[in-house]
């Protein structure tokens, strides 16, 4: 086997290795191989990396924005090229299926093809003036350096979501990828480098949250921080950000429920259930990890639930025929098997509930798909697990699933299946969340709509469709008065009088 290669950080259109660099690696979940090893950076490369930012930011604004956008399409097409291979590395780094693997790569060029056209577009508005003369438009601007802070789940797409629509913006960045996946972080800006962005525009830091995303955050010449990941890492950048009153972005968590009314298709239910709560070993943040039943459908959909469940092949993620691979992490399988710890405790345990174990499963992280049968209000219930376990909760009709539904501090996705058109677009109103999907499980994000949630999901700007572009720009408002004389609004002839 080749030796696992070295990578340095990505600054100001070079790869550099600082002297005496401490380094971390990265693991395949499967298996435990080492893939490659990364410098843990230091408040000084930081520094350096925000500094090359800034340095790169004036002339990077002043391309004319469809050219900005011609680099998106270089990079698409590069990704294109290279799918397959990055695919490869996104399952053996990360553990999600290899459809998967080339699913969080597709997201990437999507994205990239969507906001390449946004270099022609970028909105501004033209809003009449309440003088003679006078013309009032708005354009939009870049923030200037921001920072991507991003998790391991999605270590392609989501990193893109925010390079992408920041550089269009005419923004230059510093890029902290989770450690776990910065190998799918370093093809991400390989990618970018080949197509030619010019040194300095985007820039790696790889290295431990704590160092190299406080020192991000705190750098004064940092104006924008967008940042995925969980609650409690968020609500700590937030309130970092508020010191030197950044604007934060954050993509949080979720508790996404399925609502299985008693008219469903159940056997449409039952596929859209799998997909969503056990796809990416539910390691989404869109997973679903409630299914809210109607007690007269209960015991027949559990029934075929079960069935189904039986059926579902864990194992080596590179395999096709795999349903479902590792979790990502030693660090995700302690904390998921913790929960179904609290689960035992506070609920029924209908499968599943434990890590796999003998042959090749002992070499690496795999949890067996677990289904627990629990009332609402317990911690299972409500907490984001983010793990391949579902809590089934048993209610008696619409209103009552509603309410269950909404019944926990986050709100991202959410899903119905019925085939009351009434109920389905009472649900589109009465679901407190940013995603509501009618007969489909509460994954499968595209990248032209907006995407974020509402409550402790975020801050509630939106990412991917036209409104991406909010989160990175600001908006500039301008008023040309060619009356050639001094005109006071609100003072000279008020409206009405
Ligand atoms: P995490 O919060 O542990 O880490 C996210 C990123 O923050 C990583 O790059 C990490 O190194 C960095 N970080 C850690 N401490 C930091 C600090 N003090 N300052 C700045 N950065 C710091 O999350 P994770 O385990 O990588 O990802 C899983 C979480 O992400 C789940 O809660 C999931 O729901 C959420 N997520 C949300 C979305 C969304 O769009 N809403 C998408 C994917 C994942």
């Amino acid at each position: 086997m080749a030796p696992a290669p070295d990578f340095g950080l990505f600054i100001e259109g070079k790869w550099v290795t600082p002297p005496n660099a401490t380094r971390f690696t990265t693991s395949n979940p499967a298996n435990g191989q080492v893939l490659a090893s990364f410098v843990a950076a230091t408040p000084r490369e930081v520094d350096a990396a925000v500094r090359a930012a800034e340095t790169a930011f004036p002339k990077w604004r002043s391309l004319p924005a469809p050219q900005r956008g011609e680099v998106l399409l270089r990079a698409s097409a590069l990704f294109r090229e290279r799918k397959e291979r990055i695919a490869r590395v996104v399952t053996q780094e990360m553990g999600k299926v290899i459809a998967e693997g080339r699913g969080d790569v597709q997201e990437a060029i999507d994205f990239l093809e969507y906001m390449a056209g946004e270099g022609r577009r970028m909105f501004g508005e033209t809003v009449p003036s309440e003088l003679r003369s006078k013309f009032c438009l708005t354009v939009r601007q870049p923030k200037g350096v921001v920072a991507c802070i991003t998790p391991w789940n999605f270590p392609t797409a989501i990193p893109n979501w925010k390079i992408a629509a920041a550089l269009v913006c005419g923004n230059t960045v510093v890029f902290k990828p989770a450690s776990s996946t910065s190998l799918c972080a370093v093809e991400v800006v390989k990618v970018y480098e080949d197509a030619g962005l010019p040194p300095g525009v985007l820039n790696l830091v790889t290295g431990a949250g704590s160092a190299v995303g406080n020192a991000l955050i705190d750098d004064p010449r940092v104006r924008a921080v967008s940042f995925t990941g969980g609650v409690e890492t968020g609500r700590g950048v937030y309130l970092r950000g508020a010191q030197s009153l950044k604007a934060v972005h954050l993509e949080l968590g979720g508790k996404n429920p399925m609502i299985v009314l008693d008219d469903a298709n159940l056997p449409l239910a039952l596929d859209g259930l799998l997909f969503g709560a056990f796809g990416t070993s539910g390691q989404r943040c869109t997973a679903t990890s409630r299914l809210i039943l109607h007690e007269k459908v209960y015991d027949t959909f559990l029934g075929m639930l079960d069935r189904a469940v039986a059926k579902l092949k864990v194992g080596d993620p590179l395999d096709p025929s795999t349903d479902i691979g590792p979790v990502a992490s030693a660090d995700q399988e302690k904390k998921i098997l913790r929960y179904i710890e609290v689960g035992k405790a506070e609920a029924k345990l209908r499968t599943g509930g434990e890590k796999l174990t003998g042959g090749a499963y002992d070499a690496g992280f795999f949890i067996a798909p677990t289904v627990f049968e629990t009332r609402h209000g317990t911690r299972i219930s409500k907490e984001e697990i983010f793990g391949p376990v579902l809590s089934v909760i048993r209610v008696r009709d619409y209103d009552e699933a509603v309410r269950v539904a909404n019944d926990v501090d986050y709100g991202l996705s959410s899903s119905i299946y019925t085939s009351d058109v009434n109920l389905a677009f009472r649900a589109m109103q009465d679901l407190e969340c940013g995603i509501t999907y009618v007969n489909a499980p509460t994954i499968g994000a595209e990248v032209q709509l907006p995407f974020g949630g509402i409550k402790s999901t975020g801050t509630g700007g939106r990412e991917a469709g036209s409104v991406a572009i909010e989160e990175f720009t600001e908006i500039k408002t301008v008023f040309v008065d060619f009356s050639n004389r001094l005109q006071k609004a609100q003072i000279d002839a008020p409206v009405g009088e």
